[in-house]
C-alpha cells in the first residue's frame, strides 16, 4: 500500500502521539531536501505546540542549507501571500487549520503561495520514507532570519483590491470572533483601517481555545450571534483557527453557512465580470449553480480539498471560488482561501449595494442544508466508500469525491473527511423537512454500512 503523509490540507496529527518533535525534524529534513537549498518562509499558528514544531521544523530546514525567513505567529493565507511577494521558493506553516486544540500540522507551499501539488508531497513523502535528505557540511547550512512586522504588507495588499473610500463612508460595527487563533492578529486591524468599529470576541491569541473550538461552525459561533444582536452591529465574522476561512453573521443575529456568503459575492462578482468562470468543490449548494445560471458564469466542479481548487482556479483562469465551510478564495489578491479578503469584500457589496447584509442573503434562492458526521475509523473509510458506490448506483449521482445523490430536486452528499476519521453527510433540499429526512436517510446508509464492513 502507498505510503502517505499529507491529507486533504498538508499532514495533521495529534501533538507527541502521531506528530512529535522527532518527526517533525525529519519532516524538515524531507522538505528542505525537496526544496533544494533554496529560501523558504516560515510561520505557525498560535497553538501550544506550534512554536515547537516551528524551531523543530527549521532545524531539519537548515540542515538541508535552505535558509528561513520566520515571520512569527501569522494567518495561513498571510504566509501564503508574503511568499509570493518576498519571491521565496516556497514556505512552510505549521497550523492545523480548524481542527480541535491537540492536533498540529503542517502544510507546504510553493512559491506562488500556494499549497504544492500532490506530485511534489509524494516527492516529499519518498524522501522521509527512503531518508534521502541533503544534509550539508557546516559552512554550507541555511541561515535564519527573523522578519518582523510583515503582517501589514498582507493587510494592505487587501486593501488594494476593494473600495476603502465605500467601506469607510459606512462606519459600520463589526463584530470579529477569531475564536482565539491568528485571525485575532489581522482582522480587526484590517477591519478598524476600513473604518469599521470593531467589537471583538475570543480575540486573545490561546492555543487552548479556550472559548470556542476552532471550526466555526454554526453550533459553535453563539456568543458570535448574540453579541452582534446585542451591540447592534451590521456584521459578524468569525474565523477557524488558521484564520483562511470566514462565516458571517447577520444584523439580526443570524448564522450563514459558507454557501450564502460565497453566493453573495459570486453574484457581484459576475455582474462585474460577466461570463467569469467560478470553480467549486462538490461540497458547494446548488446556489453556485443557480447564481451562474442567472447571472452568466460558468462552473467548474472539483474533489473538495483547497489545494485542488487553488490549482484549478490556475488551470481554468478562475477568478473567484468558493467551499461551504467558509473558504473564499479571490484570485485577483491570491486563488487560496483567505478569511480576511473575505470580510473586507462582504463589507465592499454591502457599502456598493446599500443592502444590509440580511437582504442580500434573503436575495438568494432558498436552500435548506442539513450537516451530518459519522465516526468511521480512517481504517475503515475505503471500505465504506467501495459499498456505497456499490449501493447508491441506482440513483442519480455523481462520484467526482465520496458520492454526491440527487434526489427529489434535493442532494445528499456522503463523502469520508481528508483531515479527520469522520464521513460528512451533507443534505439539501428545497424544504426544512425535506432536507432532515435526506440527512436521516444518508446518516442511515452510512451507518449500515461502517457496521457491515467491520
Ligand atoms: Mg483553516
Amino acid at each position: 500500500m502507498e505510503r502517505r503523509l499529507f491529507g486533504t490540507n498538508g499532514i495533521r496529527g495529534v501533538v507527541n502521539q502521531d506528530l512529535t518533535s522527532e518527526f517533525v525534524v525529519k519532516m524538515g529534513l524531507a522538505i528542505g531536501t525537496f526544496f533544494n537549498g533554496g529560501q523558504l518562509l516560515i510561520g505557525c499558528d498560535g497553538r501550544t505546540s506550534s512554536q515547537l514544531f516551528k524551531e523543530a521544523m527549521i532545524s531539519g530546514l537548515v540542515s538541508t542549507g535552505c535558509s528561513v525567513h520566520d515571520v512569527g505567529c501569522a494567518p495561513t493565507p498571510a504566509i501564503q501571500f508574503l511568499t509570493k511577494h518576498f519571491e521565496l521558493d516556497g514556505s512552510v506553516t505549521i497550523t492545523a487549520s480548524h481542527n480541535p486544540p491537540e492536533y498540529n500540522g503542517i502544510k507546504v507551499n510553493s512559491s506562488d503561495g500556494i499549497e504544492i501539488p500532490r506530485e511534489d508531497e509524494v516527492k516529499i513523502e519518498q524522501n522521509y520514507f527512503n531518508e534521502t535528505f541533503r544534509q550539508v557540511p557546516w559552512n554550507l547550512l541555511g541561515k535564519v532570519y527573523e522578519r518582523k512586522h510583515v503582517l501589514n504588507i498582507y493587510l494592505d495588499a487587501i486593501k488594494r483590491h476593494v473600495d476603502v473610500g465605500a467601506i469607510k463612508k459606512e462606519h459600520y460595527r463589526v463584530v470579529v470572533d477569531p475564536g482565539n487563533g491568528v485571525g485575532t492578529i489581522t482582522t480587526p486591524y484590517l477591519l478598524r483601517e476600513l473604518g469599521c468599529e470593531v467589537i471583538t470576541i475570543n480575540s486573545n491569541l490561546d492555543g487552548r481555545f479556550p472559548s470556542r473550538l476552532p471550526e466555526p461552525a454554526l453550533e459553535n459561533l453563539k456568543d458570535l450571534a448574540s453579541t452582534v444582536k446585542a451591540v447592534k452591529a451590521d456584521m459578524g465574522v468569525a474565523h477557524d483557527g488558521d484564520a483562511d476561512r470566514s462565516i458571517f453573521c447577520d444584523e439580526t443575529g443570524t448564522l450563514h453557512w459558507g454557501d450564502k456568503s460565497g453566493a453573495i459575492i459570486q453574484k457581484y462578482i459576475l455582474k462585474t465580470h460577466p461570463g467569469a468562470t467560478i470553480v467549486t468543490p462538490v461540497s458547494s449548494s446548488k446556489l453556485v449553480e443557480d447564481i451562474a445560471e442567472r447571472y452568466g458564469g460558468k462552473i467548474v466542479w472539483t474533489k473538495v480539498g483547497s489545494i485542488i481548487v487553488s490549482r484549478k482556479m490556475l488551470e481554468v483562469g478562475s477568478i473567484f471560488s468558493y467551499e461551504e465551510n467558509g473558504g473564499i478564495f479571490y484570485a485577483p489578491h491570491l486563488p487560496v482561501r483567505d478569511g480576511g479578503i473575505s470580510a473586507a469584500l462582504m463589507l465592499e457589496i454591502m457599502a456598493k449595494t446599500g443592502k444590509t447584509l440580511s437582504q442580500l442573503v434573503n436575495e438568494l434562492p432558498k436552500y435548506y442544508a442539513v450537516k451530518a458526521k459519522i465516526k468511521c475509523s480512517n481504517d475503515l473509510k475505503p471500505k465504506v466508500l467501495d459499498r456505497l458506490l456499490e449501493e447508491t448506483s441506482k440513483y442519480e449521482r455523481l462520484t467526482l469525491d465520496g458520492v454526491k445523490l440527487f434526489i427529489d430536486n434535493g442532494s445528499i452528499l456522503i463523502r469520508p473527511s481528508g483531515t479527520e476519521p469522520i464521513f460528512r453527510v451533507f443534505s439539501e433540499a428545497k424544504t426544512e423537512a425535506k432536507a432532515k429526512s435526506l440527512s436521516e436517510f444518508g446518516m442511515k446508509l452510512v451507518r449500515d454500512l461502517i457496521k457491515k464492513s467491520q
